[in-house]
């Protein structure tokens, strides 16, 4: 008998709807130890899915497989090559070499990101249960892309809720450099594989910072949360008139103004601030400072249920603010990529800062992650990141 979970009675819904988490409340009894795949059983017993088993975790199995086959080596490359295939059409004309592979539970590979970068993969194994996995699955990796290593970076807090420490190294083939030079709708940005963000970059946003760069001709721009300055320099590409970027980061805008003279653009002719935006902001607002266009693109400030209220206020304090330093008809493109913080309750926050502002304003559209980063029906949790193009009527 292969190791088996056995859900209580009436639990078996989210399974056969192919959701592919179960909560430790859920689950009756286990036979299995950590890390195994296990048979998804209901209540009488009679089998479902496949997944990996955690009992560290308040999610206890991930699924893999629905139905009676389990997931062996075939099945484990099956998925990866369809979610490799999936990415093949933004990367074929050369005008964008890095993008996300594989995107965990919405490509149907819980706990599993890969991002590429050129020649380069970058892997994060999120859970127990792939990163028992991993050294095969970055050798699989490398057989479906063709590249030449594959890089962990392991090193994100999540995997403290798995009872797993963080890990960072080479995992197969061939080290990358230390930095190498991604293009994104033909522009370059160095990624910093040792200490960058992430995997290096905030691959989810490239959608949206060739909208901001459409938007940019002849504008004053302040670009917030400006980490190496991917809004930035797209705007300055566009023509914007002059950009402020900011960040709490040192070592992150220095990487920005490098970015600059890849690209051709001139920093000596923008502003390069280190700062809280907070802070930043609100002595603008003093000083009476203006601009045509803001980016307000911060970290994630919930974690967890218990962190929404604060991060609302925090969105509102900056969002208020932002509205005040807009000049007539100026735009804010503002984001919140905490996926606890609905779309609509991020509008809501917005509505408030801008009565609070006593501005009126109007969304011109919604904007939300880039298509490598899909989002599974059957998952909607993997959506995270939600914006708003909004305009100031007056
Ligand atoms: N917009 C960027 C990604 C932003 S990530 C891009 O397109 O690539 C969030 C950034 O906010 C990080 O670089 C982090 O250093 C910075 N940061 C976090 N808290 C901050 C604060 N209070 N003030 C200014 N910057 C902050």
């Amino acid at each position: 008998m292969p190791p088996q979970v056995r859900l209580k009675p009436n639990r078996e819904r989210s399974v056969q709807q192919r959701h592919p988490w179960l909560f430790s409340g859920a689950i009756a009894q286990a036979e299995a130890e950590p890390g195994d795949v296990v048979s998804v059983r209901d209540s009488k017993g009679n089998h479902l899915a496949w997944g990996y088993y955690n009992p560290r975790s308040q999610i206890q199995v991930r699924v893999l497989r629905w139905g009676d086959a389990p997931p062996d080596e075939a099945w484990w490359q099956a998925q990866l090559r369809r979610a490799v295939g999936f990415r093949a059409p933004l990367l074929a004309d050369g005008r964008t070499t890095a993008a996300r592979l594989v995107n965990a539970e919405s490509d149907g590979l819980p706990g599993l990101v890969v991002d590429q970068y050129g020649e380069w993969l970058v892997l994060q194994a999120l859970t127990l249960g792939i990163d028992r996995q991993k050294g095969q699955l970055a050798e699989m990796l490398l057989e479906a892309t063709g590249a030449r290593g594959v890089w962990e970076r392991s090193d994100d807090s999540v995997r403290g809720l798995e009872g797993l420490a963080e890990e960072a190294g080479l995992l197969a083939g061939a080290a990358p450099p230390e930095e190498v030079v991604l293009l994104e709708n033909g522009v370059r940005f160095r990624v910093d594989f040792a200490r960058g963000h992430k995997t290096g970059f905030y691959l989810d946003q490239r959608d949206n910072r060739a909208l901001v760069g459409a938007h940019s001709a002849g504008k004053e721009v302040l670009n917030c949360f400006a980490y190496t300055g991917g809004f930035s320099i797209y705007a300055g590409l566009s023509g914007a008139k002059h950009v402020t970027s900011v960040d709490t980061s040192q070592p992150s805008l220095e990487v920005a103004v490098e970015n600059y003279a890849l690209n051709g653009l001139d920093a000596e002719q923008d502003e390069f601030i280190v700062a809280d935006v907070f802070d930043l902001l609100r002595d603008y607002r003093e000083e009476g400072r203006t601009f045509d266009l803001i980016v307000l693109d911060p970290p994630k400030f919930a974690y967890s249920k218990g962190q929404v209220e604060a991060a609302c206020r925090g969105y509102k304090d900056i969002n208020l603010n932002a509205f005040h330093l807009l000049r007539p008809a100026g735009l804010l493109f503002t984001f919140s990529c905490s996926g606890l913080v609905s779309p609509d309750l991020f509008q809501k926050v917005i509505f408030g800062a801008a009565l609070d502002a006593g501005v009126e304003a109007q969304i011109l559209q919604p904007l939300w992650q880039s298509a490598d980063h899909p989002v599974r029906l059957s998952f909607p949790e993997g959506a995270y990141l939600k914006g708003l193009v909004c305009r100031k009527m007056e």
